[in-house]
């Protein structure tokens, strides 16, 4: 491996995976307020052979098209992201941003139903039936639903979904100014409550019927938003899990992105360094400004030191646990560790689990079309059936995407495998289990595989036979953290105003579960502590866009 001998640099970021690499990007390629370069030494170290973090677009078999483990899709009014792809890599390289379109299909009571294009449901769409005497929601689809207690909820407070809904460009921005106000005026427990007090999952209670709530928590894809603040809730019900939402995402797979800025850090003098993982930083005893960093380097088991002037951190609150005890800052004896330590801790730790089976034949071609996406209520929950290049003789199916309570389901299952002691039977499905150790994926193991194809079997009509995969990859993401509030975020972005460490990452922004909180948050701390102004290629010359919290 080689090891780069960069000992000394002035800014050191720590993780590539979207904020560290455009951190670095940035600092290196950008301007600053008097528009001139930085002129600064950047490196990024990450703890990991690959970069990317979780972005991970990766082939499983050689005959198989590119498929994403970790994030796969974002949303047209993210502007980072689809600027940095549109404006700057595609007119760089081949690389091209796409629609990612699916038709949804919802599986009730053995019966595929298509999802409804309006927002009335129809008599052949998926559709509330409650039983309740004059329910004011049967016959209603369940983004209509979820759409009309929103509507509700705002305006028994003042605001109004269809004036937000006005400019689409500045909607995240007043859904997080109404998040500080926006109150709930129901009679009631929650009488008067602050709606970020409040989960989704409670205001959904206390709207609907008992039978309108089961019939929208049955077919909705993630637990995590119901048990998120109402506030963020309503913002994903109404902007992201619509009919009419068009997300898009790089041809070939979001790691091209990753890559692009890695090549451009390192084509302008910057250093990448891959399997590099921070052990410890403390401040440097000799009189001198800055941190030593020391670092532990894979796979050779050996320690390198350097020396930074600022420390960017551009991992997730798992990974500052992680750090050694010693750390500056971190230490259990310094009297800001706790203080630090209860913003971290306010990140919410969402686990999320993809289950990918590869096939020789796109079985469910005839009757779902070419890509589609179904959600049931069994175990599996949503299932991607992606396109694949007739070159490839492979078809996948993202066969199982969950987060939260179902994902110990599917870590139970696994888990099967081990013997009790620890020990790993060999139990990994068929010839996966090789394919999958050779390229360093986790094999599903056989028990994981029998219940997928037992429960697509189920959500398909009986005409068609779900045939037995080649490969079966499980994927767990059980640190993937969650929601960050306005009251910590400029905090962990500093948390300390006479140290030059600094905190970046999807965690500490407003758009958990994304890629654009990841972007935003790295650019909030190079513009507030490093100078530096907005890219042009972000083209903010006639209104600047919102970074978030
Ligand atoms: C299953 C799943 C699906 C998702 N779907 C989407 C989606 O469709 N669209 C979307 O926009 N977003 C999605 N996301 C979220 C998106 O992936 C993240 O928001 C984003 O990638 C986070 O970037 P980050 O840089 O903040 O953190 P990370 O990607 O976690 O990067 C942190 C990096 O730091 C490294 N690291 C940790 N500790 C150390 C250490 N001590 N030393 C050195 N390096 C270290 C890690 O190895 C990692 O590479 C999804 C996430 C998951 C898990």
């Amino acid at each position: 491996m080689e090891v780069p001998q960069l000992e000394n640099v002035d800014i050191a970021v720590i993780g590539a995976g979207a904020a560290g690499l455009y951190c670095t990007y940035r600092l290196l390629t950008g301007l600053d307020v008097d528009g001139n370069p930085k002129n600064v030494s950047v490196a990024v170290y990450e703890a990991r052979q690959r970069i990317g973090g979780r972005i991970n677009s990766v082939k499983l078999h050689r005959n198989s098209d590119a498929v994403e483990l970790g994030a796969m899709r974002y949303l047209p009014n993210q502007k980072i992201i689809n600027s940095l792809v549109e404006n700057v890599i595609a007119k760089a390289t081949d690389a091209a941003a796409t629609d990612f379109e699916f038709d949804s299909f919802y599986h009730e009571d053995g019966h595929c139903l298509r999802r409804p294009l309006s927002f009335e449901a129809t008599e052949s769409t998926t559709q509330c039936t409650s039983s309740k005497n004059g329910s004011r929601w049967v016959g209603k689809s369940i983004d209509g639903i979820l759409e009309t207690v929103v509507s509700d909820v705002l305006m028994a407070d003042g605001f109004s979904l269809q004036e937000l809904r006005n400019d689409p460009s500045k909607s995240h921005q007043k859904w997080n100014e109404m998040t500080q106000t926006l109150t709930y005026r129901f009679t009631g427990p929650y009488e008067n409550w602050l709606l970020n007090n409040m989960s989704l999952d409670q205001v959904l209670r206390d709207q609907l019927d008992k039978e309108t709530y089961e019939f929208v928590r049955r077919y909705d894809a993630y637990d995590s938003t119901y048990y998120s603040s109402a506030c963020y809730g309503f913002e994903v019900c109404v902007e992201d899990f619509t009919h009419n939402t068009k997300y898009r995402t790089v041809k070939g797979g979001l790691g091209i992105a990753m890559r692009y800025l890695e090549d451009e850090i390192t084509r302008v003098g910057g250093k990448v360094c891959r399997g590099h993982k921070l052990h410890a930083f403390v401040k440097n005893r000799t009189g001198a400004s800055g941190y030593k960093l020391i670092l532990d380097i894979a796979p050779r088991n050996t320690r390198r030191e350097v020396f930074a002037q600022n420390v960017i951190l551009c991992i997730p609150p798992r990974g500052i646990e992680l750090l050694d005890p010693s750390s500056h800052l971190f230490a259990k004896d310094s009297s800001r560790n706790g203080f630090l330590r209860n913003a971290l801790d306010s990140v919410r730790r969402i686990p999320g689990i993809k289950l990918y089976l590869l096939f020789k034949e796109p079985w469910w071609k005839n009757s779902l079309g070419r890509k589609a996406r179904t959600v049931t209520d069994l175990p599996i929950r949503q299932s991607f059936y992606l396109p694949s290049e007739e070159k490839f003789g492979l078809s996948t199916v993202l066969a199982s995407y969950v987060d939260m309570d179902t994902c110990s389901w599917w870590q139970n299952w696994q888990a099967k495998a081990d013997d009790g002691n620890g020990n790993k039977r060999s139990r990994a499905y068929q010839s996966s289990a090789v394919r999958c150790q050779e390229q360093g994926y986790e094999p599903a193991n056989s028990f994981v595989v029998e219940e997928l194809i037992a429960q697509l079997q189920q959500v398909h009509s009986e005409g068609v036979d779900v045939s037995r995969p080649v490969m079966a990859v499980y994927v767990d993401w059980s640190w993937k953290p969650g929601a960050k509030g306005w009251e910590v975020a400029p905090f962990t972005r500093r948390p300390f105003l006479d140290e030059n460490i600094f905190i970046a990452g999807e965690a500490y922004s407003d758009r958990h579960g994304w890629i654009e909180g990841a972007f935003c948050s790295a650019e909030l701390v190079i513009r507030e502590w490093f100078s530096m102004r907005a890219p042009e290629w972000l083209d903010e010359e006639e209104e600047p866009y919102y970074l978030g919290w």
